[in-house]
């Protein structure tokens, strides 16, 4: 059976790290761009030096597929949680005519964190400049 890996667009997200680097989430990890041409990005997972997992998308960040090695790490369930949550707050920031502070709260609240998620969780602030993008 032939694997279409066209059309498909998996489940890659986009968030910024604190220091306001693109970081591309995929399968619960994290990577960060490695090399970037014309037509294609080079995405490496953030671990990059004890792992060896690469992510390739277009230059129009669209997936294109994974390298298909093994990461020598777990994702960090947290994390991933955390990112979802982002993602949510930045998709709403983008899509409703509600203050952005008002659903950042909202959706924090609504999250019911942990209090280690809470700690790790960015701030408004921090959050807020994904919407220039
Ligand atoms: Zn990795």
């Amino acid at each position: 059976m032939a694997q279409s890996t066209t059309s498909v667009n998996l489940e890659i997200e986009f968030t910024l790290s604190t220091k306001g680097k693109k970081i591309l989430l995929y399968n619960g990890y994290r990577y960060v761009l490695n090399q970037a041409t014309k037509t294609k990005k080079y995405w490496r997972c953030e671990d990059g030096d004890n792992c060896g997992a690469y992510v390739h998308t277009t230059s129009g960040d669209t997936y294109i597929k994974n390298n298909g090695v093994e990461h020598t790490h777990l994702a960090d369930p947290d994390e991933h949680l955390i990112n979802k949550l982002i993602a949510k707050i930045r998709n709403r920031v983008m899509n409703e005519h509600l203050s952005a502070g008002f659903i950042y709260e909202f959706e924090l609240v609504r999250a019911k964190l942990t209090e280690s998620q809470l700690a790790v969780m960015p701030s408004f602030k921090s959050i807020s400049k994904l919407n220039i993008s």
